[in-house]
């Protein structure tokens, strides 16, 4: 129940150096999402989350970045978050966390252009977080190429689904990486996120 009992590097807990310790969502995950388990956390905003899920979502680049030598790279993480205003919360949480350690990421939303966000793509990012509509559009036209990614975060799954996001989550999910770790955030747990679940999750995803 400390950041030194983690064992991550240092230059990864960079971003929780303001924090006494792990929060319980943290400290409860941290193990399974490390060791690649798919993970659903019934947890609300205010929980400290993000860090939750993002800072093994930067260890999974850096475990799998080790041997690239390239530098034009399809992302490796995705994360879907169901409005504008998380998806940049989300993404100034995971710049700052991805930082010293060179893990980039772009965060995609629709309401404004296109333009700077095929250009980040374009130049290759590590991670993106955005919101299903605009994803699913740049999958269409081609320049979000999701297939090499192997580490989904869902983000408040159950407002995603009220929101009518579903058809969108399920074309963005097929288009990720057959081998992926899935992890899912909701504060509910209604029917409908159950089924996404069981259809795109390990049959035993560890729920906290
Ligand atoms: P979130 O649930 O991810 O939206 O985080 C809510 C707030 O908790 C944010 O302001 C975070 O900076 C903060 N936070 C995240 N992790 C911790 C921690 N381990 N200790 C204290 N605050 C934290």
């Amino acid at each position: 129940n400390s950041f030194s009992e983690s064992k991550l590097p240092d230059q990864v807990l960079e971003c929780c150096k303001t924090f006494d310790k792990p929060s319980p969502i943290q400290s409860h995950s941290w193990p399974f999402l490390l060791d690649g388990r798919d993970f659903i956390g019934i947890a609300a905003t205010g929980s400290g989350k993000t860090i939750a899920f993002g800072v093994p979502a930067i260890m999974h680049v850096l475990g799998k970045r080790k041997s690239k030598v390239s530098k034009k790279v399809n992302p490796l993480c995705l994360v879907l978050s169901p409005t504008r205003e998380l998806a940049q919360q989300i993404s100034d949480v995971l710049y700052d966390a991805g930082k010293p350690s060179g893990v980039k990421s772009v965060c995609i939303y629709g309401g404004t252009s296109k333009g700077p966000q095929i250009s980040s793509l374009k130049s290759g990012v590590d991670i993106v977080i955005g919101t299903p509509g605009r994803i699913r559009d740049l999958i269409e036209m081609g320049i979000c190429q999701l297939q090499e990614v192997s580490f989904v975060v869902l983000d408040e799954a159950d407002r995603m689904l009220d929101m009518g996001f579903e058809p969108e989550v399920r074309s963005i999910l097929s288009q990720t990486g057959s081998v992926r770790q899935m992890v899912m955030f909701s504060a509910t747990w209604p029917p409908a996120v159950h089924q996404l679940a069981q259809e795109f999750m390990d049959p035993h995803p560890i729920k906290v």
